[in-house]
C-alpha cells in the first residue's frame, strides 16, 4: 500500500476538542448562562438510527452541549411531528434541531411521512444539519449560514491535511442533497467562504446517468464517492496520485465498507480515507460545531 491514510478519527477529535473550547468562550461572552442545547427527533425503532442519535449525544456531552432526544413511534402522525417540531422552534432553551432521518416509511404501522415537508418545517435558525431551503440557498449564493455537516468535514479533513484542491479537478460521485451536491457546490466556491484553503475547485458531478463513469473518475484528482454501493469504485478508476474520500458507509454482513475498494484504490491513491474511521466521525464534529455556531447566532 503507498497511499498515506487520512485519519478522520484523529481530526474529528481535534475539532470536538474546539468547540469544547467554542463552548466555554460563548459562556464566558454572555452575562447569562447558557448551555447549547441540540434536540435529536428519532421517530420508530430503526437500529441503525438509534445509533447515530446515542453517538450523537455522546459527542455533545463530551463537549459540553446538551443533547436531547425526542422518541416518537413508528406510527406518529405527520400532524403530530410537525407539532414537535413546532414546539422545538419556539423553545428557547433549544438552540438545534435535527431530525434523524430516514423517517418510517408507510407500513411501519404508520402512513407515512413528507419528508421534505418535515424538514422545511425546522426553524433555518435552528436548523443543523442544514437541509432547510434558506440554508441550502445561503451556500449556493458563497454565504453560508449553516454548511452541511458531512461535505464541511470533508473541506475541515481536506483543509488539515493541506490538500489543496484549487484549480484541481474533483469528481464528486453521487449527488444527493445531504452529500454529493452540497460537497460539489463548496469546492467550486470561488473565495475560502465554505472553507478557507479548500475551494475553486473544477468540480464534475457524477451519478447512476453518467456514461463512461470509469473514464470521468480516472480523470480526477481528486475523487469522492458518495454512492451508497459497497467498493464499486475500483483501483482501475483511481488516477495515479490522486486523494480519494469514501463517504460510502454500507454493511456488508457484519462488515462496514465503503464506496471504494479501500486495498485496490490505496496502490494507487496519494491519499484516501479509511471506512470506517474516514469522514464518519467528521460529520459528527461538524454538527457540534453547528450546534454552537447556532446558539452564538440567537444569543449574540
Ligand atoms: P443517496 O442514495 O441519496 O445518493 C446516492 C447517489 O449515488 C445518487 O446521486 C445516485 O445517482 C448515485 N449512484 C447510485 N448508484 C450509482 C452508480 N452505480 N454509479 C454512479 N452513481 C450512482 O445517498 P447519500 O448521498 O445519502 O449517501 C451516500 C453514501 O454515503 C451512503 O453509503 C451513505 O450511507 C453514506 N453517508 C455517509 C455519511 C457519513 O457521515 N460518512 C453521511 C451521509 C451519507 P442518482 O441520483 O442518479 O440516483
Amino acid at each position: 500500500m503507498t497511499a498515506e491514510i487520512l485519519d478522520g478519527k484523529r481530526i474529528a477529535a481535534e475539532i470536538r476538542e474546539e468547540v469544547a473550547q467554542a463552548v466555554k468562550k460563548l459562556q464566558l461572552e454572555l452575562t447569562r448562562k447558557v448551555v447549547p442545547c441540540l434536540a435529536a427527533v428519532l421517530v420508530g425503532e430503526d437500529p441503525a438510527s438509534q445509533v447515530y442519535v446515542r453517538n450523537k449525544q455522546r459527542a455533545c456531552e463530551k463537549a459540553g452541549i446538551e443533547g436531547r432526544t425526542h422518541r416518537l413511534p413508528a406510527d406518529t402522525s405527520q400532524t403530530q411531528l410537525l407539532e414537535l417540531i413546532g414546539q422545538l422552534n419556539e423553545d428557547v432553551s433549544v438552540n438545534g434541531i435535527l431530525v434523524q432521518l430516514p423517517l418510517p416509511s408507510a407500513g411501519n404501522g404508520g402512513a407515512g411521512f413528507d419528508e421534505r415537508a418535515v424538514l422545511d418545517a425546522v426553524d433555518p435558525l435552528k436548523d443543523v444539519d442544514a437541509f432547510s431551503p434558506v440554508n441550502v440557498g445561503l451556500l449556493m449564493q458563497g454565504r453560508p449560514r449553516f454548511l452541511p455537516c458531512t461535505p464541511h468535514g470533508i473541506v475541515q479533513l481536506l483543509h488539515r491535511c493541506n490538500i489543496s484542491v484549487a484549480g484541481k479537478h474533483v469528481v464528486v460521485v453521487g449527488r444527493s442533497d445531504i452529500v454529493g451536491k452540497p460537497m460539489a457546490m463548496m469546492l467550486a466556491q470561488r473565495d475560502g467562504s465554505c472553507g478557507r484553503e479548500v475551494a475553486n475547485a473544477t468540480v464534475t458531478i457524477a451519478h447512476s446517468r453518467t456514461a463512461n463513469l470509469a473514464e470521468v473518475c480516472q480523470s480526477a484528482d481528486c475523487l469522492i464517492a458518495a454512492v451508497g454501493v459497497p467498493e464499486m469504485i475500483k483501483g482501475n478508476m483511481v488516477k495515479p496520485g490522486a486523494v480519494v474520500i469514501d463517504v460510502g458507509i454500507n454493511r456488508v454482513g457484519d462488515k462496514l465498507v465503503g464506496d471504494v475498494a479501500f486495498a485496490e484504490a490505496a496502490e494507487v491513491a496519494s491519499a484516501i480515507t479509511p471506512v470506517p474511521g474516514g469522514v464518519g466521525p467528521l460529520t459528527i464534529a461538524m454538527l457540534l460545531h453547528n450546534t454552537v455556531l447556532a446558539t452564538r447566532l440567537q444569543h449574540v
